[in-house]
């Protein structure tokens, strides 16, 4: 099996395939405007139907190429929310049968982490990502279009922390929608010890009413937390890590900021997505993936999955973020993935 193992397999820009985030379903409890606005994403929404999802062996086949033969190493499960997945605790368990996965981390909006932490740790995840945009319930529950409270997703929190899980928070930031939020935000999670991760408004998809004076700018983000709480820039953790990473001076607790919108990170990007149907995204920002389901299904053997994946990572040339730009300045039409399908 030698001549299969792809490890050092690069794409065009020469960046290697480190991290396979994997969306198990399309479908989400909350309704955040910058993700799946209500009025599009409304009853009549044609959300996928099951036979159009892949079951848990379909992942755990395809996550299992992934790490044995272009060593993947980590696993990041999103959605939609992920949680509302049923039995997602069984995947979770054959994900870390893999040998190899060194990480199964999550991105979840935290509202069913109450009832489902502890299953979800005992199972083998081992990290959570929680997504809460402000501590103010009128400004959360406008964000969330649902009206969701502030304390279910602290509870959710919560129970990460009682359950051992390793927490980061995740907040997006909207000009003029919770800028003033982010030094509240700041304190109460460095008082909690759980790194605090702002992320400019994306471009995501092309349901959001995006535009760039909305962005909040890492500039600004950085300049309004170091005038209250001075901080110091730090090294990343491992190469293409998303987050620039700040310490408040003279402690160790920190803070995160993801600029796609400023600050293009293209150049180390390791990460393949696969979408709920089985589509492989190159991209966050890509129009199309490469169907995957459907040589699953009809059969195709282990060496020419292999063979399909490699050919789909070395033609990767994407770099969204740094021709950002020209597309805007062009003001050229591009169909893009919708966040709720791929996950982030
Ligand atoms: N439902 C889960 C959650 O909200 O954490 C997982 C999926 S969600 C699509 C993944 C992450 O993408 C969340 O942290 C969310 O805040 C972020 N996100 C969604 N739309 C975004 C946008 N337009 N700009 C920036 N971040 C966005
Ligand atoms: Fe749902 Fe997450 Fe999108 Fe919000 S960001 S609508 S919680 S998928
Ligand atoms: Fe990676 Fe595309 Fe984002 Fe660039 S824009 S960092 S290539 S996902």
């Amino acid at each position: 099996m030698k001549e299969l193992n792809h490890e050092s397999l690069l794409d065009k820009l020469n960046r290697p395939l480190r991290d396979l985030r994997i969306s198990v379903t399309d479908k989400c409890n909350f309704r955040c405007q910058y993700c799946m606005p209500a009025e599009i994403f409304g009853p009549d929404f044609p959300f996928l139907k099951k036979n159009e999802v892949l079951s848990f062996e379909e992942i755990y086949k395809l996550a299992k190429l992934f790490v044995d033969s272009f060593g993947v190493k980590k696993l990041r499960i999103t959605g939609g929310e992920p949680i509302m997945r049923k039995e997602l605790s069984t995947l979770i368990q054959m994900l870390s049968s893999i040998k190899g996965v060194e990480d199964i981390a999550m991105t979840t909006n935290g509202s069913l982490l109450s009832k489902h932490a502890k299953d979800l740790k005992k199972a083998g995840l081992s990290r959570v990502t929680i997504s809460l945009d402000s501590l103010n319930n009128e400004i959360f529950g406008k964000m969330n279009g649902r009206g969701v409270k502030v304390e279910e997703v602290l509870s959710g929190i919560s129970a990460a922390e009682e359950a051992g899980l390793g927490i980061k928070i995740n907040m997006v930031v909207q000009k003029g929608v919770n800028e003033t939020e982010i030094i509240p935000m700041a304190k109460f999670f460095r008082k909690k010890g759980h790194p605090l991760r702002f992320i400019e408004f994306m471009d995501v998809g092309n349901s959001n009413q995006w535009n760039l004076k909305d962005v909040y700018p890492k500039k600004q983000i950085i300049e309004d937390i170091h005038s209250v709480m001075p901080i110091e820039p730090i090294d990343p953790n491992y190469t293409g890590e998303v987050a620039t990473r700040y310490r408040y001076i003279g402690s160790s607790d920190e803070i995160g900021v993801i600029s796609s919108v400023t600050d293009a990170f293209c150049s180390t990007c390791n990460r393949a997505r696969l979408s709920a149907e089985g589509k492989l995204f190159t991209c966050l920002f890509a129009s199309n993936g490469h169907d995957l389901r459907e040589p699953l299904r009809s059969g195709f053997s282990d060496k020419q999955l292999i063979n399909l994946l490699s050919t789909i990572w070395g033609s990767r040339n994407d770099q969204y973020s740094i021709d950002r730009n020209s597309y805007l300045k062009e003001n050229k039409k591009r169909e893009k993935i919708e966040m709720s399908q791929i996950g982030g």
